[in-house]
């Protein structure tokens, strides 16, 4: 039975600032570490007044938020902490306005961190190659959520999805729907030889040239499943997705869509261990990550 980590929990593990600078710390670096400056290992000690912890022999520092989304931030690190643990313990997502109204930050620092956080999502989860066994369903969709007074397709954002049954999902930002916006995709996420299932869209139509053992269902016919050949685990996804999309964002641009693919992916793909989410994003800052653009 998995073990949940309730907000209880969480104040318990975070009760300040300084217990998440130590969590960093540890996570980078041990418990005891080698110095770069002068090479002897020890126990590096805190710095009073500075988010920093200094080597006992030659006072070298060592700054753990270095390189993660909190350095350059005036958001103290608890708060930091617990949007991210919002973030991995909510069904739909975190808005801004509800990150606003839980840390009690101004409206745009919310926003700033909500997109901090969804492009670590992002990085934490990576895009390990899909198929080789089960099948691989590949899809497009128009998402977006409602813009005002848009109509159909308008404004809304071309996404491109292939997820393994049972498996993991990787979704792209694309620019259209043609040939050679699609297969470079597949061809880059999906392992040479694997079953691949899509519709009938004529873009997939030279799979099997490229080596993949393509099955289609021919939606136009109101075919939707014949044996193994179905799209019903990707469609899935992007009702998921669109259902999180309007419920909690209401409209998301193109811009800032990569961020929240990301985030869905990181979701999806821990959704059988939703326990693992938050344990997860907090192990991950070892990993080398840049916080820019
Ligand atoms: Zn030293």
């Amino acid at each position: 039975m998995a073990q949940t980590f309730t907000i209880t929990d969480f104040f318990q593990r975070f009760p300040t600032d300084d217990s998440c600078l130590e969590h960093l710390m540890h996570i980078r670096y041990g418990e005891r570490m080698a110095c770069p400056k002068c090479g002897k290992e020890s126990k590096f000690a805190r710095i009073k007044k500075l988010p920093a912890y200094s080597c006992p022999h030659c006072g070298h520092h060592i700054h753990p938020m270095a390189g993660t989304p909190f350095e350059r931030s005036r958001t103290p690190l608890q708060k930091w902490f617990y949007a991210m643990y919002l973030f991995t313990t909510t069904r739909n997502g975190v808005s801004a306005k509800e990150l606003q109204r839980q840390l009690g930050v101004t409206y745009k620092c919310a926003w700033r961190i909500g997109h901090e956080i969804r492009k670590y999502t992002a990085h934490v989860d990576g895009d390990t190659p899909l198929g080789g066994g089960r099948v691989v369903e590949a899809d497009e969709a128009f998402v977006g959520g409602h813009v005002p007074g848009g109509r159909g397709g308008k404004g809304k954002t071309v996404v491109f999805g292939m997820v393994e049954r049972e498996g993991d999902v990787i979704a792209r930002v694309v620019p259209g729907r043609g040939e050679f916006v699609l297969v470079p995709h597949i061809l880059e996420n999906v392992k040479r030889g694997s079953k691949i299932a899509t519709d009938e869209h004529k873009s997939y139509s030279n799979l099997s040239e490229e080596g993949y053992r393509h099955g289609t269902v021919n939606h136009a016919q109101k075919e939707y499943v014949r044996g193994p050949v179905h799209t019903n685990t990707i469609e899935g996804f992007w009702s998921w997705m669109k259902r999180q999309i309007e419920g909690t964002h209401v409209w998301v641009s193109r811009k800032h869509m990569p961020k929240y693919l990301g985030e869905m992916e990181f979701r999806f793909n821990l959704r059988k261990s939703p326990e693992l989410m938050f344990p997860k994003l907090l192990l991950a800052f070892q990993k080398p990550y840049d916080s820019k653009n």
